[in-house]
């Protein structure tokens, strides 16, 4: 039975194209499909190519959903999850995921079993990751904002016990924690360019209701031997709505959340085109048989979208 959603889905309209660079990325007329879901806020989608299925976050939920190519269903994953946020594979293949509830990352074996990688820095905890990626040297960057200390329905009330928001790198062979990005008022998404050279971060502040001249924006910052974020600068201004979650494709293009669409911004920062989604968008992902899926997770439930471009991958360097 068709939902007033997927009636909505239906009416989300095609492609819009604002550069001539997007007729590359996507065919010309086509919308997104809703696949369903029953969330309050989709976040996290992450696609796992062994089983052709999108495990994806219902944060006030409490919840992690599945979508399985294979079915074409939506089905429970688990249940009282500590309030998972962001999630990725790491070169092995497995999901690295961010916990408010747990104030950390943790990652969830080839049996099954989740566990905490880490949740604190000098001692003092985390603030609540929000989402995270790994590079080729299989070091896991994340970002930790407050939403889920901050926001009851998102995680459990808490203090910001290092008294700021920032970029983490974890190098999980090591243990080592250090912050690479310390300029973000929120810092939210982020994503690498695909030769590792650059580190997109989004700023969501303007979620909090503190709208400003660079809080619903991307920055970009120059990596430095792996370790060193330097040259912090604007790269893009969303609007409507947020950057809450983005990827990049293998030409560095950024994919990005927004309030009524997913938008594509090409390396030089310019606007390429929109793709609307009849809901306000949380985050994204690539996959597929060959990684030119974009999943999108948009606050009831999860969209499909075929592209012409393929995602970026740290397994394409490692
Ligand atoms: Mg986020």
């Amino acid at each position: 039975m068709e939902t007033d959603l997927e009636t909505a889905g239906a009416r989300a309209g095609p492609v819009v194209v604002e550069d001539p660079r997007m007729a590359g990325l996507v065919e010309p007329g086509t919308s997104v499909r809703r696949l369903g879901g029953d969330a309050t806020w989709s976040e996290g989608p992450v696609h796992l190519p062994a089983e052709d299925a999108v495990l994806w976050s219902d944060i006030p939920g409490n919840r992690i959903l599945r979508w399985d190519e294979r079915t074409a269903t939506v089905s429970v994953e688990r249940t009282d999850v500590e309030f998972t946020n962001g999630r990725t594979l790491d070169l092995q293949g497995r999901v690295v995921a961010c916990s408010h509830g747990r104030r950390g990352l943790e990652r969830t074996e080839p049996d099954g079993t989740t566990h905490l990688l880490v949740d604190s820095w000098r001692g003092v905890r985390f603030n609540s990751p929000n989402d995270v990626v790994v590079r080729s040297d299989g070091t896991i960057w994340f970002t930790d904002p407050a939403y889920g200390i901050v926001q009851a329905h998102e995680g459990h009330p808490g203090e910001r016990e290092y008294g700021d928001h920032y970029v983490f790198r974890f190098d999980p062979a090591t243990g080592d924690v250090r912050p690479v990005v310390i300029d973000v008022e929120e810092p939210n998404g982020l994503a690498f360019s695909p030769d590792e050279a650059l580190l997109y971060v989004s700023d969501t502040a303007a979620a909090l209701g503190r709208w400003g001249a660079s809080n619903h924006h991307i920055r970009v910052y120059d990596v430095r031997d792996g370790s060193l974020c330097k040259n912090g600068r604007l790269f893009a201004e969303i609007s409507p709505g947020l950057a809450d979650g983005f990827r990049v494709d293998v030409h560095g293009n950024v994919w990005t959340s927004s309030e009524d669409s997913v938008q594509v911004y090409g390396p030089d920062g310019v606007r390429l085109g929109r793709i609307p989604v009849p809901e306000p968008v949380g985050n994204l992902c690539f996959g597929g048989p060959d990684r030119s899926v974009l999943y999108i997770a948009a606050t009831t439930g999860l969209y499909r979208f075929p592209t012409r471009t393929t995602g970026c991958s740290p397994l394409d360097l490692a």
